[in-house]
């Protein structure tokens, strides 16, 4: 037994799924996972859920790719990796001689480590002398962060999970946490029953946390805006607007009153098809919590007016002065393990580690100086940005990490026509995805197990993961990757260990100055910003918001009515969402068996009355049409959804996913694409 014991190691690790940010214990044998331990983790305590504990197996899934591929023809065949990066490197250099360094469009992944990220950007600005680098949060959060900048500073969730389960009142709009954050609402819901916390859910899905809800109502898609301007006057004709917050702590408030002038009850009720009763007793509700946190993700991001909505939701916390306390504020919930991380560590086209501008002189030149080299000032394009400027012939070449972004990126037909037009395509992944068919060269990239970094959470949070195993093959950690194809091209980059790149990080970027190694033993953690002593911020605002005068910022709105709209041939809302057995597009969790087996196909939820206007029964198959493409799903007849509303999962397991419907409209500040915003038309098919 001793000796079989000898081959058991533990160690400490962070999920690779949700933004939650649990952390556990990992038992393995060689290279068996034995179990999963939730002990002292300090989002989750001893908590999982399903995809934690379960959703592993996929690390030794035979179809890891093991060796670089490059394409010959219609084919790929393995190289070495000093042929493969070789390669990349001359193409790279070429196409940059050729036609500019804003040729070039990188893009990391919410998958990879903040230290990952911070190289990717580093690569993208210093290696190649573009701004032209992305993320993924351009496809979910970004929008909720653009509102956050405008009204309070900072771009992430004011509080901790603690904060919201101590909350009075928990307002959850377009989220679905019990299947995208499941252990993040085991919070609420155990606040909710034990400790008489009030729920109030505005979805136009009636999923678990609206079935547990105090008061539940259905704004009509894309109408969020008005309902939640409309409290926001409510508050102020009846008093209930917290004068002295506003007086001390924000900024614009007169220009903000007069801005709301449009948007009464009333008008609120018969915009968003919500009764007025139902509108007021929500206002009374709000108005009489001693606290309130508001929880937002994709219902309301994914949107042409997702930007706008979630500075909606800022401003009704400002007016009531839910900020600055514990148990208030604002949470866009986060959907990858480190989408955040990815955006705070600078890849964005427009900002730095730790959100300092790019055209910040001052920042710029900190960036120059340390890393030697002269960075251009001008933003680079956003990931929607560089597929158009693929067809506008002015984007040759790319460099993606761990996004399998034909699957994720809206219009799947039109994202797949750009890569087909690119000179050079380079992609760094786990697993052969949809996206990898259209590369030239495939660089196999280990998973989290494999390596070790930091991730942060949703309520930014940075956490350390300790290498449970070797890569597979001849796969590599991300950040060895893009290390050995940056000096490829030149550069010398000595970093041994990803705390080396962290305390790059630290030294050039104020928010990260006191984030080290030594302070993320085991389960510590920190939650930024901090401060060169280590002092870190579990609640944001504590002193004052994120603006050189210390008040917030109240910001008028306009009400602009979605763009893409049912009508006589595309008769059908689709909506899309998680699930919570799997993780997207089902890369990881559709090779995991047990999990596999437990939800092995996808399906369209349709309600009960269109079912019964269509003659639909439970399993059959429909095709849905969009103008941009369409697809084959079986149908589940369900009443979580109502009327020509309809609801496809978005981990659709490789085939047949969303995005082969959903169309070009965006966000108008951030271009997160409007998945949320897609009128289609459905034919039943015979039975097969
Ligand atoms: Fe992982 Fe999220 Fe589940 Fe926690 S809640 S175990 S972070 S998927």
């Amino acid at each position: 037994a001793a000796m079989r014991n000898t081959r058991v190691r533990r160690s400490k690790t962070v999920c690779t799924y949700c933004g939650v940010g649990c952390s556990f214990e990992i038992w393995t044998k060689d290279r068996h996972i034995l179990k999963v331990q939730p002990s002292e983790g300090p989002a989750n305590d001893i908590s999982t859920c399903v995809k934690g504990k379960f959703g592993w197996d996929f690390i030794n899934s035979p179809e890891r790719i093991k060796k670089p591929l490059i394409r010959e023809g219609h084919t790929f065949r393995e190289a070495s990796w000093d042929e493969a990066l070789s390669l990349v490197a001359r193409r790279f250099m070429e196409i940059k001689a050729q036609h500019g360094p804003d040729s070039i469009g990188v893009i990391s992944s919410s998958k990879c480590t903040n230290e990952e990220s911070y190289l990717m950007q580093k690569f993208a600005r210093a290696v190649i002398g573009t701004n032209n680098i992305d993320n993924c949060s351009r496809y979910c959060q970004a929008p909720a962060t653009q509102g956050l900048f405008r009204t309070v500073g900072y771009g992430g969730d004011s509080g901790s999970i603690h904060d919201i389960a101590q909350s009075s009142l928990v307002v959850i709009v377009g989220a679905n946490p019990a299947e995208a954050h499941p252990v993040l609402a085991t919070r609420v819901k155990q606040a909710h029953k034990l400790r008489g916390q009030k729920l109030i859910v505005a979805d136009i899905r009636r999923h678990e946390m609206a079935q547990r809800a105090d008061i539940f109502f259905r704004p009509a898609p894309g109408t969020d805006l008005v309902w939640l301007s409309a409290m926001s006057r409510y508050m102020f004709d009846h008093g209930y607007a917290k004068a002295d917050f506003l007086a001390q702590w924000v900024n614009h408030v007169d220009e903000y009153r007069a801005s709301l002038e449009p948007f009464t009850m009333q008008h609120a009720a018969e915009v968003c098809g919500v009764p007025i009763e139902t509108l007021v007793s929500v206002a009374e509700a709000i108005a009489a919590a001693p606290s309130m946190c508001i929880l937002w993700a994709m219902g309301v991001t994914q949107h042409c007016a997702g930007s706008d909505t979630s500075t909606a939701i800022s401003n009704l916390l400002l007016v009531t002065g839910n900020y600055m306390r514990p148990g208030t504020g604002a949470y866009p919930l986060r959907g990858h393990n480190n989408v955040q991380g990815a955006s705070d560590f600078g890849s964005m086209p427009g900002w730095f580690p730790g959100y300092e501008k790019v055209d910040d002189p001052a920042a710029r030149a900190r960036y120059e100086q340390g890393w030697g080299v002269k960075i251009p000032e001008a933003k680079g394009l956003d990931n929607h940005e560089m597929v158009n400027a693929i067809y506008e012939g002015k984007l040759r070449a790319m460099y993606l990490a761990g996004e399998d972004m034909y699957i994720a990126d809206a219009n799947s037909n039109y994202v797949g026509g750009g890569f087909e037009k690119l000179d050079f395509f380079v992609v760094q992944d786990c697993f052969f995805t949809p996206t990898c068919r259209f590369a030239d060269v495939v660089l196999p990239a280990s998973p989290s197990l494999e390596k070790e970094g930091t991730f942060t959470s949703t309520e930014r949070r940075v956490q350390r993961l300790y290498q449970v195993l070797e890569p597979l093959g001849e796969s590599l950690p991300d950040w060895r990757i893009t290390t050995a194809l940056a000096n490829k091209m030149g550069a010398n980059w000595t970093y041994q260990h990803p705390s080396d790149i962290m305390h790059e990080s630290a030294s050039l970027a104020p928010m990260f100055a006191g984030i080290h190694y030594d302070r993320l033993q085991g389960f510590d953690s920190l939650q930024w910003p901090v401060a060169a002593d280590g002092t870190d911020q579990p609640l944001l605002y504590t002193e004052k918001f994120a603006f050189p005068d210390g008040k917030a910022r109240l910001h008028p709105l306009e009400y602009h009515a979605p763009e893409s709209v049912e009508d006589d041939v595309y008769d059908l809302h689709l909506n899309n969402g998680r699930l919570l057995e799997h993780f997207h597009g089902g890369n990881m969790t559709g090779r995991v068996a047990g999990i596999h087996e437990e939800t092995p196909n996808p399906f369209l939820e349709v309600s009960p009355e269109l079912a019964a206007d269509r003659s639909l029964v439970s399993g059959q198959w429909v095709r849905l049409t969009s103008p941009n493409g369409h697809l084959r799903i079986r149908v589940l007849v369900s009443d979580r959804v109502q009327g020509k509303q309809i609801y496809l999962p978005l981990n659709t397991l490789f085939t047949d996913a969303t995005n082969m419907l959903t169309g070009h409209h965006t966000d108008h500040d951030t271009h997160t694409p409007a998945y949320k915003e897609t009128p289609v038309r459905m034919e039943v098919l015979p039975e097969t």
